[in-house]
């Protein structure tokens, strides 16, 4: 499932294939990726609209149309954006088409329909106000994360992962920063030491940049896929060898998911 590194590849690819381009036509191929708005009004502001840039938010995307308003994508389980050129098929899922004046088109595939494509209104600007810190900025320091873990009981994963806090990370990097940390995932984070605060901030920012630099590709690939290898350490490693301790990886429910960790590297 796509999480920040996800997210921020399918962000440069874009600003690489649609930056400066002028949209011809949009044909938009499933109404729901629309969020239940009118289809024709999104159709309308990107046909003949140039792109100004890609920007990216925690996991949403905007699209910036210039005069004709912004689009705001969310990539939800499964989606993802594709370059394809005049002879290429569509490839199965595809939601919105973006036809390029070179004869390009810019496709938004979604198997799972739960992402969306929709122009940024109010109650979307409203969403990315609530939004928390980006750990990859340079506001986020030591400090902030250890400021923000003070107000708050929840367990520390769920923490990692309550978007309004540190916005980006979801299941994957929230599991695999805690390993890196040595961290148990239930430990409340008001709990943390200053010192486990200044790891876990290190954690966080080395398993994003790490996997950014992984994830680098025009076709990006997402761990669930069938043909995907997993790259983590611990997430979706149940009953494997811890990669530190050799102990087995073991899978805990947490907030209706499955956290992954390795009770000997990280004890409560
Ligand atoms: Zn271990």
């Amino acid at each position: 499932m796509p999480e920040l590194p996800e997210v921020e590849v399918n962000r440069e690819n874009l600003e690489r294939w649609l930056s400066g381009k002028k949209i011809r036509r949009a044909v938009v191929r499933d109404r729901k990726v629309a969020g239940g708005k009118p289809v024709r009004k999104l159709v309308a502001a990107l046909a003949g609209a140039r792109v100004v840039s890609v920007s990216r938010r925690a996991k949403h995307l905007v699209l910036d149309l210039g005069s004709r308003g912004k689009v705001l994508a969310h990539l939800g389980m499964t989606g993802k954006f594709l370059l394809r050129r005049k002879t290429d098929v569509d490839p199965p899922g595809t939601r919105v088409v973006l036809e390029l004046a070179v004869g390009e088109r810019v496709v938004f595939q979604d198997v799972r329909r739960f992402g969306h494509f929709k122009l940024l209104d109010r109650q979307g600007e409203a969403l990315l106000e609530t939004l928390g810190v980006e750990p990859l900025s340079k506001e986020f320091s030591p400090r902030l994360l250890e400021a923000l873990l003070r107000e708050t009981r929840l367990p520390v994963k769920l923490f990692l992962m309550d978007q309004r806090r540190v916005a980006g990370l979801g299941n994957i990097y929230a599991a695999e920063a805690l390993f890196l940390a040595g961290i148990h995932p239930s430990r409340p984070a008001q709990r943390l030491s200053r010192e486990q605060a200044r790891r876990l901030h290190a954690a966080i920012r080395r398993t994003l940049k790490e996997s950014l630099a992984e994830a680098r590709a025009p076709e990006i690939t997402y761990v669930e896929e069938p043909e995907a290898e997993n790259p983590f350490r611990v997430y979706g490693r149940e009953g494997e060898p811890c990669p530190r301790c050799r102990q087995p990886i073991r899978r805990l429910p947490q907030g209706g998911r499955s956290t992954f960790f390795c009770a000997s590297c990280q004890r409560r």
